[in-house]
C-alpha cells in the first residue's frame, strides 16, 4: 500500500512491549502502544493522527453514551514465517464498516482514510504483532458520536479510531448451545445486519440466563416465529447436513461475516453442495435424530470456528457428533490458517500485506 496520505505519527516516549508476555495473551486486554484517531467536524474528516494508546475525554451529554451511535469492526493481521505482515480480507470490512455506518446515520469513511490509518498503524506497532502458531494481531476500528448534546438526532461530529491488541491462539472448547426461543438478538428490517454497539448490549440478558443455565451462548432464533436459525452467539451458524453445507441466508437481522464467506468460499473450492437458505429447529433435530447431522458450527474473527457439541432444544440437550480430522469445519480452520500465514497458495487473494 502507497502511503498517499499523511498520518501526523506522535510516538510514545514509555513503550509497553517489553511487559508484553506472548505467552499469556487474554482476548482484548492488551492494547499496542499506538492508536490511530481522525475526527469527523464541519462535514469532513480532519486532523488523521497516530498517537499513543490512551484515554479519550468525552462530553457527559456525548450523543454516543445517550442514544447509542456508535459502531465497529473486528479483524486480524498475521505474521508470516519471513515476518512479513498481512491483513485477512480488510476490504471486506472496510465496506461492512460503512454498511453499519450507513444504517447507524453516521458518515462514511473514505476507503483511503480506512485502508491508510490502519495499515500505517500496523507498521508503527509491528512488533506487537505476534509469531507464534495460532496468534495474530485484532483490529478493532470504531466510530462513536461526539457532539455534547441531548437533542435526538444525529450527531453532526465523530471520532473514528483504530486499536490493535496481540491475541494468541483461542482455544475452542466445544460449545454448549440452546436455542433461544423468547428472546431475539435482532429482527428483519432493524439493525442486526450493522455491527453497532447496541446489538450487543440487548443480547447481554437473554446470554446470561443461557449460561445460568450451563449453556455457553445462543443459537438465535428469527423474531416471528422462533422457528428460523439466525446466528450463534456473536457469530455465524454453519452446518454439515448430508453431505450438504447448509446455512442461513443473509437477511437485514443477520450479520454478514467475513468468515462465513471465506468458509462458503472454502467449500464451493472443494466442490461441496453450499445451501444458503432459511434453517429451522426442527430440521436439525430431525436430522440429528437420522444421523445426517455431521457438523454444527459457530464461525467469526475471534475464534474462526467454534465446534457445537451440545444442543438444547425445548429442555432437552442432545449431543452432536465430534468432528474428526477430515471433518469439514477441521479442514477449514486448517485451510484458513495455512493461507492467512503465507503456507498455502491464496487463489481468492484474500491476505492484503501491510
Ligand atoms: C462480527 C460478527 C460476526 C462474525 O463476523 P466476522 O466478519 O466473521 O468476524 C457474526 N455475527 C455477529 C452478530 C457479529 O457481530
Amino acid at each position: 500500500m502507497l502511503d498517499t496520505l499523511t498520518i501526523r505519527t506522535q510516538r510514545t516516549t514509555a513503550s509497553r512491549l517489553q511487559q508484553l508476555d506472548p505467552e499469556r495473551l487474554e482476548f482484548g486486554k492488551t492494547f499496542s502502544d499506538h492508536m490511530f484517531v481522525v475526527d469527523y467536524r464541519d462535514g469532513e474528516w480532519q486532523d488523521a493522527q497516530i498517537v499513543p494508546y490512551g484515554d479519550m475525554p468525552v462530553s457527559p451529554a456525548n450523543s454516543a453514551l445517550h442514544y447509542g451511535q456508535s459502531i465497529f469492526e473486528g479483524m486480524k493481521a498475521y505474521k508470516n514465517t519471513d515476518g512479513d505482515i498481512a491483513l485477512f480480507r480488510p476490504y471486506d470490512n472496510f465496506r461492512r464498516f460503512n454498511a453499519s455506518a450507513e444504517r447507524m446515520c453516521m458518515p462514511l469513511i473514505p476507503e483511503e482514510l480506512f485502508m491508510q490509518g490502519l495499515s500505517q498503524l500496523i507498521r508503527v506497532d509491528n512488533a506487537w504483532v505476534p509469531d507464534a502458531a495460532g496468534s495474530a494481531l485484532y483490529i478493532r476500528p470504531f466510530m462513536f458520536a461526539t457532539d455534547g448534546f441531548l437533542g435526538v438526532r444525529p450527531s453532526e461530529s465523530y471520532r473514528f479510531v483504530i486499536i490493535t491488541c496481540p491475541v494468541g491462539l483461542y482455544y475452542n472448547k466445544p460449545l454448549r448451545v440452546r436455542f433461544e426461543e423468547r428472546y431475539v438478538r435482532s429482527a428483519e428490517g432493524g439493525a442486526g445486519y450493522a455491527k453497532n454497539a447496541g446489538n450487543y448490549g440487548a443480547a447481554m440478558y437473554p446470554t446470561k440466563l443461557a449460561q445460568q443455565e450451563g449453556y455457553n451462548q445462543l443459537i438465535w432464533t428469527d423474531a416471528s416465529e422462533h422457528r428460523y436459525v439466525e446466528e450463534s452467539g456473536t457469530m455465524n451458524a454453519i452446518f454439515v447436513v448430508d453431505g450438504k453445507v447448509v446455512t442461513p441466508a443473509l437477511s437485514t437481522s443477520i450479520l454478514d461475516g467475513v468468515t462465513r464467506r471465506s468458509v462458503l468460499d472454502l467449500a464451493r473450492d472443494w466442490g461441496m453442495p453450499v445451501e444458503e437458505r432459511k434453517v429451522s429447529a426442527v430440521e436439525l433435530m430431525e436430522a440429528l435424530a437420522a444421523g445426517k447431522l455431521e457438523e454444527a458450527f459457530g464461525v467469526g474473527t475471534a475464534a474462526t470456528i467454534a465446534p457445537i457439541a451440545v444442543v438444547g432444544y425445548q429442555g432437552q440437550d442432545y449431543e452432536l457428533p465430534t468432528p474428526g480430522t477430515n471433518s469439514f469445519s477441521t479442514r477449514a480452520t486448517t485451510a484458513l490458517h495455512a493461507i492467512r500465514t503465507g503456507q498455502a497458495p491464496d487463489t481468492h487473494n484474500w491476505m492484503v500485506a501491510v
